[in-house]
């Protein structure tokens, strides 16, 4: 079997270098060896949630894999053949559920019947997507390009106490529709944005959203209303803030920016934090904000074709390119023009 070996300390040096990995070994049929696993983080080699990840890629490609263990550094993977059906992984802490559907989603998009997934963990983990995210941004710029899921949140899991629960159902890719082929283009920004904030509070006093609300009314943002969600299922506190900035075009989804409460952060700086993530997007005028940028790149490596804009070449986007090209016969190409970069895809 063809193998690709990969340096987990390039770039990033993080968990997202493995997960592209094992993405891309599951689609491509290739082996995958890999080391220097997460070298640059704090708490180096596979967490409980990398482990999750490993195991959900063995299991949709009925895979085999060598040196699968808490804190390993080395990984071998060969992936079988990816079938569509039901699974269920359980990361077992509050780590990151959406970052087990990033790892089994393309090869699942391309299996050969649908599928349905289900992960228990977080939900709204601070340096993840939160489910909104995925829900509001993510799918919909992906069904740009004929990739089609739907999700539910079915049990919400903040960080640390995790506990939640999240399902997808995934159809298999169409590439072209009425003739033409169908490709991720969010090059312009919309033009006719409304904003929207959102609120999640989960077992904490109600003085907290409502100061958080009072913030987001005295920011420059015009934000058209505000909701809050008073979590009662969770397992543990949580809260978080989000803007959520809806456009009138339907190709582009609702952009969500986040960012999280937590013990000893006052609000003012969770809801500095967002407002300053929505200005900065609107200031730069790109198509799509730096999360997606990095999360679009492997549709568009899968469909040979794909274009946007963002405004800054983030280093989990460049890794994720160079891991890509490691796997696949693909160009991208990075622009430079007017305070944002044009990234496209093309076969080689
Ligand atoms: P680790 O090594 O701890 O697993 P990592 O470097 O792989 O970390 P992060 O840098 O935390 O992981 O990012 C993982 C992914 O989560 C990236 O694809 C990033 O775009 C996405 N992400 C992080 N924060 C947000 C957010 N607020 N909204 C949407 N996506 C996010």
């Amino acid at each position: 079997m063809e193998s690709v070996v990969i340096d987990g300390s390039k770039g990033e040096g993080g968990g997202q270098i493995l997960r592209t990995s094992l993405a891309l070994a599951c689609i491509t049929g290739k082996g995958l060896h890999i080391e220097n696993i997460r070298a640059s983080r704090r708490n180096p080699g596979l967490a409980k949630q990398h482990l999750a990840c490993v195991q959900a890629a063995r299991e949709i490609s009925d895979g085999r894999c060598h040196g699968a263990a808490l804190s390993s550094k080395v990984l071998d993977f060969e992936p079988g053949t990816v079938r569509g059906g039901n699974f269920h992984f359980d990361i077992g802490s509050a780590g990151s559920a959406s970052l087990v559907i990033q790892t089994v989603l393309p090869a699942l998009f391309l299996a050969d019947k649908p599928s349905r997934v289900t992960v228990t963990g977080g939900t709204h983990n601070p340096l993840a997507p939160p489910f909104d995210f995925l829900s509001e941004t993510f799918l919909p710029a992906i069904a740009n390009a004929g990739f089609e899921a739907n999700c539910k949140l079915l049990k919400h899991g903040f960080f640390p106490a995790g506990g939640g629960k999240i399902m997808f159902d995934i159809q298999p890719w169409q590439k072209s529709a009425c003739g033409g082929r169908r490709t991720i283009d969010l090059c312009e920004p919309d033009e006719q944005i409304q904003i929207h904030a959102r609120i999640y509070t989960a077992k904490l006093p109600a003085h907290i959203a409502q100061r958080q609300e009072k913030l987001l009314l005295q920011s420059k943002l015009n934000i058209q209303d505000i909701e809050h969600i008073e979590v009662t299922d969770s397992d543990g506190p949580g809260n978080c803030v989000m803007i959520r900035l809806s456009g009138s075009s339907p190709k582009v989804g609702t952009t969500v920016f986040t960012a999280f409460g937590m013990r000893g952060k006052p609000s003012h700086r969770v809801v500095g934090e967002v407002v300053s993530l929505a200005e900065d997007f609107f200031a730069r005028g790109a198509g799509v904000d730096r999360f997606l940028a990095d999360q679009l790149l492997v549709y568009m490596a899968i469909s040979k074709t794909g274009c946007y804009t963002t405004s800054e070449l983030s280093s989990h986007l460049l890794t994720n390119i160079e891991i890509i090209k490691q796997f696949l016969p693909i160009k991208f190409s990075a622009d430079e023009q007017k305070r944002q970069y044009k990234v496209c895809c093309e076969p080689m």
